[in-house]
C-alpha cells in the first residue's frame, strides 16, 4: 500500500518493512557484540516499541532478562513537554546493565526522564536503543546508543506506532501526509 487512511488522516509509505528488518540485524549485530555475556535486562518502552522489541530481542544471543515499562508524552500527532509514568517498573535494577528499547526517540524527554531514573534506581549502566530517530527535534545531548534510523521531523505510524490507537498494525512505516 502506497497510503493509507488512519483516523481520518492520510499516510505516505515511507519505510518498508524490509529496510526496518535490515535496521534491526545491524542493532542486534552490534548489541550481540557489546552485551552477550553481560546479562542485560531489556526494557521495553510500551506501547509502541512491541513490535521493534520482539524483532531486537529475538535476535540477542546472549543471557537477559525482559520487562515493561510505560510512559505517555503524545495526544494525538504533538509531543507535550511532560513525561507521565503509567507503568512502574517491577524488578530489581541494581547493579544491572540496563537497556531500554524504545519504537522513537523526539524530543528525547522520554528517555532522559527514564535513564535518571535508572541510574538512580542503581543500574550500573543505562543504555538506550531506538528503532527509529528524529534528529532535529532532539532537545537534549545525551548519548543513544543503538539507533536504527535516522527520520525527518514528522509524525510517523506503522510497526508499533500509532495514531490515537490505531495504525500499529501496519507492516511498513507511513509518514503523514501534509
Ligand atoms: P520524546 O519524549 O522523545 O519526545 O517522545 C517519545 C515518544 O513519543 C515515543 O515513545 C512515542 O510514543 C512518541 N512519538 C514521538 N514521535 C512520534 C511519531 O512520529 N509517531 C508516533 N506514533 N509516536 C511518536
Amino acid at each position: 500500500m502506497s497510503s493509507v487512511t488512519v483516523n481520518n488522516r492520510r499516510f505516505n509509505l515511507y519505510l518498508k518493512h524490509d529496510e526496518i528488518i535490515a535496521s534491526i540485524d545491524k542493532m542486534a549485530a552490534k548489541m550481540n557484540e557489546d552485551l552477550k555475556d553481560k546479562n542485560p535486562l531489556f526494557i521495553v518502552v510500551l506501547n509502541g516499541a512491541f513490535v521493534f522489541a520482539s524483532e531486537l530481542i529475538t535476535r540477542f544471543e546472549g543471557d537477559c532478562d525482559v520487562t515493561f515499562v510505560r510512559f505517555a508524552s503524545y495526544e494525538g500527532t504533538e509531543s507535550t513537554n511532560s513525561v507521565r509514568e503509567l507503568m512502574n517498573l517491577n524488578i530489581d535494577v541494581e547493579d544491572r546493565v540496563v537497556v531500554f528499547i524504545e519504537d522513537i526517540i523526539d524530543t528525547g524527554l522520554t528517555m532522559l526522564m527514564a535513564k535518571d531514573k535508572l541510574k538512580a534506581a542503581g543500574a550500573r549502566e543505562v543504555l538506550i536503543s531506538t528503532l527509529l530517530y528524529k534528529p532535529k527535534a532532539f532537545k537534549h545531548n545525551y548519548f543513544i546508543h543503538y539507533v536504527g534510523i535516522e527520520i525527518p521531523n514528522d509524525f510517523i505510524i506503522g510497526f508499533g506506532l500509532d495514531f490515537d490507537g490505531k495504525g500499529r498494525n501496519l507492516r511498513d512505516i507511513y509518514k503523514i501526509a501534509e
